[in-house]
């Protein structure tokens, strides 16, 4: 059973290069300042069911690649294990958001994934402060560390607010990724859709990144 707030049939931006149906899952444990989710952290706010979703695969056969697990925090339910090997059985590639919260589970929905978008919201050491949740940055490291040791394309990505991450947290962020074998970096300027509102409306440019930081990857981008 899934618990989906929202469903976007045609995206083009949630998973780079494909055309995927997306799935917004209702509930995240974090509590991140910048969220674009906020309406959808709880898990009560869920209308549609898995049903709704599979429906819609089903007419949509042979016109997207794929379907993005995407929320609030997908793996917070643990029926997007099920949801997920359901969606590849019927010949779509499965993506998945994920902000590293719940590793027990990514290691369960792995052999069904084509793809993860992971977020690394902060240096490890100053994570409990952006997500609000002691112990978050053990999370999201143990699931940064098992998308390394799987034979599966990621992305790291990391939303940067200049009140919350400086140019040197950016450096620290990007260092210690690319120390751990991080091939696929990306930088998303915060933007205030979607936000509590609870952050100054500031946001930062292609050019704030520091100069060294891209060529540390193979493949880096700013969005
Ligand atoms: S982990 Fe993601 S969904 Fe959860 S509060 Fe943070 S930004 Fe929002």
């Amino acid at each position: 059973m899934l618990r989906i707030a929202g469903i976007e049939p045609f995206s083009t931006v949630d998973w780079p290069g494909k055309l995927t149906c997306v799935a917004f899952l209702a509930g995240c444990p974090w509590a991140c300042p910048y969220c674009q989710n906020h309406a959808i952290r709880r898990f009560e706010v869920a209308t549609l069911g898995e049903e709704n979703l599979f429906d819609l695969l089903e007419q949509r056969r042979g016109l997207l690649d794929g379907v993005v697990f995407s929320g609030g925090e997908p793996l917070a339910q643990e029926g997007v294990v099920q949801a997920a090997r359901h969606a590849r059985e019927l010949g779509f590639a499965v993506g998945l958001h994920t902000c590293g919260a719940y590793p027990h589970r990514l290691a369960e929905v792995l052999p069904y994934l084509n793809w993860v978008g992971l977020d690394v919201k902060a240096p490890w050491d100053a994570y409990d402060e952006m997500t609000r949740v002691p112990g978050s940055g053990d999370l999201a490291r143990q699931s940064l560390e098992l998308l390394l040791g799987a034979d599966l394309a990621f992305e790291a990505r990391t939303t940067w607010h200049p009140d919350l991450l400086s140019a040197d947290d950016l450096s620290a962020i990007a260092f210690d990724l690319a120390a751990r074998g991080v091939d696929n970096w990306a930088v998303q300027a915060y933007r205030s859709l979607g936000t509590s509102g609870e952050l100054a409306d500031r946001t930062v440019q292609a050019t704030d990144v520091p100069a060294d930081l891209p060529s540390a990857f193979g493949h880096y981008e700013f969005r």
